[in-house]
């Protein structure tokens, strides 16, 4: 069989830049704002203003390295950090960045959502013992003949899940 496509050039991530409407959070500050790059950047890149919120969101999820967070996770972090803000917010603020192609969503099982920072090509290990996610590099996974999309429809991402179980007693070596 010829057509051995090559997975990685044909993923195409096709991430929708839509308009957000306001909100009717405050623009953070010029002062407050300057301390902060990391998340500052990712914000104004994706044409997201900056509110004080939404900074401090982004703070959590993008200046910690590469993190997978559930929505609830991440309300538990605001509210630790003194952050007052609902988890309806948390949604909202967490679609908005998905939008703007901050972050992506992982879908595992109904209803479970995580939010990963990481947006190079990459797959990942799903431990259905922990909940643990882990990142695989793109170029570790071959994906080999893919289906035809629907007519009127492309393939915009491919993710590959990997599920592993851990054994309870793992560690317990025999030597
Ligand atoms: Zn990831």
């Amino acid at each position: 069989m010829a057509p051995a496509s090559n997975c990685n050039a044909t993923l195409l991530l096709l991430v929708g830049l839509l308009p957000i409407s306001a909100d009717m959070d405050t623009t953070l500050p010029q002062s407050v704002a300057a301390e902060r790059p990391i998340a500052l950047e990712r914000l104004r890149a994706a044409g997201l203003r900056p509110t004080r919120q939404r900074v401090a969101l982004a703070r959590l999820l993008l200046e910690n390295g590469n993190r997978h967070v559930t929505a609830e996770q991440l309300h538990s972090e605001a509210l630790a950090a003194s952050i007052p803000v609902s988890l309806a917010t948390i949604y909202n603020t967490l679609h908005q960045f998905i939008e703007c192609g901050i972050l992506r969503e992982l879908v595992f099982e109904p209803g479970r959502s995580y939010f990963d920072t990481n947006l190079e090509d990459h797959h990942h290990f799903y431990c259905d013992t922990t909940g643990d996610l882990q990142d695989i590099p793109g170029e570790q996974v071959t994906v080999g003949r893919l289906p035809q999309p629907p007519a009127g429809a492309e393939i915009s991402r491919i993710d590959v899940i990997i599920r592993i179980r851990r054994e309870p007693r793992q560690n317990t070596t025999l030597n």
